[in-house]
């Protein structure tokens, strides 16, 4: 690239308005000039108020209870018929002020669950959110554990304005609950009842008995009803064996031999893990996996989602699963020509 065209690519100035502040005595400076001296004196016209801890809220409807206890029932739901997270996304319509949610594809593998965004369910489903909808959250549970915001669950929240909810100790009576909320990249801690409303049964209680430790447990002890039947085909647990005919590859042998190898190298750095964990990671049955530390459980989920995200037919994502937990650490003895029977 000559210099020329390196100016063309370079970020263009900010013009956005500065303003300075008196990094000692936090005053709001304005540039004064006098014929004697020119410089910064702190503004006479502005008040400063330092505020610690920035506050915002939501100003619209609340989420009705009764789309909560849905939600809740749907979590409650996948951890019985799962043994794994489950994923439920929130939407507000801005025109007609009502909240919906709805659980898209996802492969739900022990404490982690992941959206399959590829998924051919997933543009229809997002298709019923059309004019007027806005995200506007989620809510994913943690099974039998505490209620806590990963720093996965940050990482995939930040952009994401609304309220996110992990509910944890998900089969109890009484659920756990973490709540927090983004606006505009900002995150912060919030009270679920700030954003779901009570049953209207409350409404006849005087609000000295309805304290805030009151209106947080209503919120996390619903008696469980129904939800939408779809939800529950959106969670898948493995491969979808479906994917196994159309799949088949055009390609060579020693394209995929190649590919395995480079993948396989490829997870190691990515994950900061050696071989061996991997195996003996990825070995360990869903039910067997609520027993590993938090660290390795969501390890694991990583890495059979980028194994299920290679888009490989899946009948050699689970050979190379079962070649990997089979060989033991040393990915050159993995067994390729098992691997590559299975393609004729
Ligand atoms: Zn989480």
């Amino acid at each position: 690239m000559n210099s020329e065209q390196a100016s063309k690519t370079s970020t263009p100035p900010d013009t956005r308005t500065p303003v300075i502040v008196n990094a000692k005595t936090l005053e709001l400076l304005i540039p004064t000039s006098s014929g004697f001296f020119e410089g910064f004196q702190a503004s006479p016209e502005h008040r400063v108020i330092i505020i610690n801890d920035p506050k915002f809220h939501w100003t619209r409807e609340r989420i009705p209870f009764d789309l909560w206890v849905q939600v809740v029932s749907f979590m409650k739901w996948s951890q019985t018929a799962n043994k794994s997270e489950a994923h439920c996304s929130l939407f507000y319509n801005t025109e007609l002020n009502i909240w919906d949610a709805w659980a898209f594809p996802q492969l739900c593998v022990g404490m982690t669950v992941r959206l399959l965004e590829d998924d051919p369910d997933y543009a229809k489903d997002r298709a019923r959110f059309g004019k007027g909808w806005i995200m506007a959250g989620s809510v994913h549970h943690h099974c039998e554990s505490a209620a806590f915001q990963s720093s996965t669950d940050s990482a995939d929240e930040r952009d994401k304005d609304g309220v996110h909810i992990t509910v944890g100790k998900v089969s109890e009576k009484q659920v756990d609950l973490h709540t927090r909320q983004v606006w505009n990249g900002n995150m912060a801690p919030c009270e679920i009842t700030s954003w779901i409303a009570l049953p209207h049964w409350t409404e006849a209680v005087p609000p000295g008995i309805l304290t805030m430790e009151l209106r947080r447990q209503i919120l996390a002890t619903v008696q469980t009803g129904a939800f939408p039947e779809e939800w529950k085909s959106r969670t898948r647990t493995t491969i979808r064996p479906e994917r196994r005919e159309r799949d088949l590859p055009q390609t060579g042998h020693s394209w995929f031999k190649g590919q395995i190898e480079t993948f396989l190298n490829g997870l190691t750095g990515q994950f900061q893990t050696n071989l061996t964990q991997m195996n003996n990671l990825l070995g360990v049955s869903n039910t067997d996996a609520h027993a590993l530390s938090k660290e390795d459980q969501e390890l694991r989920g990583n890495l059979k989602m980028a194994i299920f995200k290679t888009r490989w037919p899946s009948l050699y994502c689970e050979a190379v699963l079962e070649q990997m937990i089979k060989t033991n650490g040393n990915h050159r003895d993995l067994g390729y020509e098992h691997i590559l029977n299975q393609m004729d």
